[in-house]
């Protein structure tokens, strides 16, 4: 068989998930919670089947959902996206990534990207003949060199991909990454990839910085973003892409013919938990406290932590430890320790060890303090 992505095997999480899985370790490697979604939540998703939610959604998702985010955005970042052209549901943030690289790039289209970078970008854009061109970001901070970024610019370059609240390393851009983005790309054709599947999760008193705060941004842009995240409900699958009309009708051709739509009675149960709930406010103070315990825990360690100033991970350095490839000490952590966590150079295409691995917090106390007690083992 002629492989059509011949370099790639399984994604990380699902080796990581099953590496700990046969181990009997904590799992904080895929990201995902351990506890419970809203009571609340299961209830109207129940009542939502019940009342009859049960065939096929409109292709570009349940009008009502779609209203109550273009509200949100509108809220929040200032820009109007109109609920019958502009947004369409998505079977989570990887499906809305998937069609928005699928309906732009064609062979030999660059696409930049900052790696260490969410594990799905890179395929996708190979799978379509698109040439990745990664912008390589070191540990501790993270932070972009615009002017850098400028030396990978070429006639063939069609999209950037950002990320911010990043996986995986808890980093985020502020206004001035933004504000520079928008200087280069100032008279270009180029499209921006924004996912922000994080963007609720961000921690002392910083402002998300969505694109959609940025007309002129905005509107060479798809932002991605995810219930899974919001909800702590990953299972789900159940996200959302936003773009001006003019790119949101290209993307709805390739989304109708890959999905349809997404499943009816968690739309219809999301959006009738959103109008009553207070989830925008109550996520980032959640996590705020599960971050900074789980910061606290880990000083008993050995490990150097890294800043973290949004998402649900938290990077850390054990260079201190260990001068194992993180790849063997991640695989040394699962099975001998009884730990879970993924090694930071599965984001990056070329051959990049900082000796960092990435834990997922979104986790019960207990689990957190039960994982953390195991590493002050080593
Ligand atoms: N977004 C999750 C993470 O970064 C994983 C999702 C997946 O397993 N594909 O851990």
């Amino acid at each position: 068989i002629n492989s059509k992505l011949p370099t790639v095997g399984t994604t990380i999480f699902t080796v990581m998930s099953k590496l700990a899985a046969d181990h009997q370790a904590i799992n904080l490697s895929q990201g995902f919670p351990d506890y419970e979604t809203n009571e609340q939540l299961i209830a109207e998703i129940s009542q939502a089947m019940k009342s009859g939610f049960n065939q096929y959604a409109p292709m570009a998702g349940l009008v009502s959902l779609r209203e109550l985010i273009s509200e949100k955005i509108e809220n929040l970042y200032g820009t109007k996206y109109h609920p019958e052209t502009e947004i369409t549901i998505t079977a989570g943030g990887t499906q809305a990534i998937f069609t928005a690289i699928n309906t732009f790039i064609t062979a030999g289209d660059e696409v930049i990207i900052f790696e260490p970078a969410y594990d799905c970008y890179a395929p996708t854009i190979k799978l379509l003949g698109g040439l990745v061109k990664p912008f390589e970001l070191q540990a501790p901070d993270y932070k972009i060199d615009w002017e850098m970024v400028k030396k990978l610019f070429s006639a063939n370059t069609k999209m950037i991909i950002i990320n911010t609240p990043h996986n995986p390393t808890g980093s985020i851009l502020r206004k001035q990454d933004i504000e520079a983005l928008i200087k280069l790309t100032k008279d270009t054709d180029i499209l921006i990839l924004s996912d922000e599947v994080y963007e609720h999760i961000i921690f002392d008193g910083e402002q998300h910085q969505s694109v959609a705060l940025y007309p002129e941004l905005a509107e060479r842009s798809l932002i991605v973003a995810s219930f899974g995240k919001l909800l702590h409900a990953t299972g789900w699958k159940v996200g959302y892409c936003l773009a001006p009309e003019k790119l949101m009708s290209e993307f709805r051709k390739i989304h109708q013919f890959n999905v349809f739509s997404v499943n009816t009675p968690m739309q219809a149960g999301i959006a009738n938990y959103l109008k009553s709930s207070n989830v925008y406010q109550e996520i980032p103070v959640f996590f705020q406290k599960k971050r900074d315990y789980f910061q606290e825990l880990l000083k008993q360690t050995k490990f150097e932590l890294l800043p973290c100033k949004g998402s649900y991970f938290q990077c850390v350095s054990f260079a201190n430890i260990s001068e194992e490839k993180d790849t063997d000490f991640a695989k040394r952590l699962v099975s001998t320790v009884g730990v879970a966590a993924i090694p930071v150079s599965a984001f990056y295409t070329q051959k990049i060890d900082n000796k960092v691995i990435r834990f997922c917090f979104a986790k019960e106390d207990s689990t957190l303090e039960k994982a953390v007690e195991k590493l002050t083992k080593l």
